[in-house]
């Protein structure tokens, strides 16, 4: 929140906005806190705690996804929320921003759990989600099954099928083609673009990706079309390098739940793949992975943040004094929720675009983005992530001012 919080207060500053203006930026609109009981499959009653925050209306209806993870708690929450906001306001998508979750080990649960506590959480803030009100998607810990209940609970409550109220569902539900690569598949779109401005050709690049989940692994898919060599990923056990190719990580990792252990690769930390000699690091895992302790260490000329919020301020002042390009995460991930709004676009329409549609738009929306924090970069000496939340807060504060303050 601290970061969230500094980040803001900077943009606020450069865009000379009021402290008005401040007020109104740094507090969200509505957050919830729900408890979520669960009946084990062994007959135990368990009470975890459940999130939503919606930090901004203001242009819309707020988006953001839900996180299952043992970690989260209120304050984390609002950050991600409050970057949310940034990131849909950057992509000029008609949303305000929000988050939620449940604070739980999603590997602790058995399918039948997941599916209870993914319906009783749902239910415990059915009163403000909605297609007009907010709309959760997938985050860390849950997927496209998770989405899948979270519609069918809804839907249920409501009488009728309401496939908008979510996204990043299964496509027989409502979902978008091209959803579920989206992040991966941006990520990989603003890595290509900061090459091109270091003048390093994509052909047999290097690029190292922490966090080989639902980003990661699509982003080095991605990445590998474009000509571009994913040398090493890692997940939360730790990481391989020197693997023939992406499939037999894939392969390996869907059977053993790890990337540890695929034949033939050699094993390193996180650390380590943080350090390696590389052309592009792409952290796409979670918060605070690049600290004032990692940051001296990274070799990579290109920081892409595939995750939200993997940086900290002490590490990103170590990256910037050393040179090193950083594309932030509201810009690098915000694939996933540019066709996200697309899914929702096509579940409001009932009317289903192709596969070559979604990733042209999806090119289209990202690349105006990229040229617009890359021009505010440039006019205005700032670096690539100061440009982007200048961007994001600045169309917030105007819709803000437009709207006026009621009553
Ligand atoms: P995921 O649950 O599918 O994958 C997370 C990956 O990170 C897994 O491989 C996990 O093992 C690894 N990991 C967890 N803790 C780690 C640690 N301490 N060190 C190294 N690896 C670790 O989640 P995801 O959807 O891929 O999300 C990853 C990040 O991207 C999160 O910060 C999320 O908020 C962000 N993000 C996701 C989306 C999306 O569409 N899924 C969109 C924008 C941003």
């Amino acid at each position: 929140m601290a970061t969230a919080l500094a980040q803001l207060r900077r943009a606020v500053d450069q865009l000379k906005l009021s402290e008005n203006d401040w007020t109104t930026l740094s507090t969200p609109r509505r957050t919830l806190e729900v408890a979520v009981p669960l009946r084990r499959d062994d007959g135990r009653v368990e009470m975890y705690k459940g999130y939503r925050v919606q930090y901004s209306t203001t242009r819309g209806p707020a988006k953001g996804g839900v996180r299952f993870h043992q970690d989260i708690d209120l304050e984390e929450t609002i950050a991600l929320a409050m970057l949310m906001t940034w990131k849909c306001a950057l992509t000029n998508l008609p949303y305000g921003g929000s988050k939620g979750g449940v604070a739980v080990d999603a590997h602790s649960l058995s399918l039948a759990e997941n599916e209870r506590l993914t319906r009783r959480y749902t239910s415990e803030i059915l009163p403000i989600i909605g297609p007009e009100r907010d709309i959760p998607a997938p985050d860390v810990g849950t997927d496209e099954r998770n989405m899948a209940w979270m519609m069918d609970t809804y839907s249920v409550n409501a009488g009728f099928s309401v496939p908008g109220v979510v996204t990043g569902k299964p496509i027989v539900l409502g979902g978008s083609l091209g959803r579920a690569s989206a992040t991966g598949d941006g990520v990989a779109i603003a890595t290509r673009e900061a090459l091109k401005v270091r003048g390093i050709d994509p052909q047999g690049a290097t690029v190292a990706i922490q966090g080989f989940g639902k980003v990661g692994y699509w982003a080095a898919v991605a990445l590998q079309k474009m000509g571009l060599t994913v040398v090493a990923v890692s997940d939360v056990n730790g990481g391989v390098t020197g693997f023939k190719s992406l499939t037999d990580v894939f392969e390996h990792s869907k059977v053993a739940g790890t990337v540890i252990g695929t034949p033939d690769t050699d094993q390193l930390t996180n650390e380590e793949l943080l350090h390696l000699d590389v052309d592009v690091l792409i952290p796409a895992a979670l918060a605070d992975s690049i600290t004032e302790a990692t940051a001296s260490g990274i070799k990579a000329k290109i920081v892409v943040e595939g995750a939200n919020a993997p940086t900290t301020p002490e590490g990103d002042a170590i990256l910037n004094s050393n040179g090193i390009l950083v594309i932030p995460d509201i810009l690098a991930n915000s694939g996933g929720v540019i066709v996200s709004y697309f899914e929702w676009v096509q579940d409001k329409q009932n009317y289903f675009w192709s596969a070559d549609e979604v990733r042209e738009n999806l090119n289209r929306i990202l690349m105006t983005a990229i040229v617009d924090v890359e021009e505010m970069a440039r006019d205005q000496k700032v670096t690539w992530r100061e440009a982007a939340h200048m961007l994001g807060v600045s169309r917030v504060a105007e819709a803000h001012r437009l709207r006026g303050l009621y009553p």
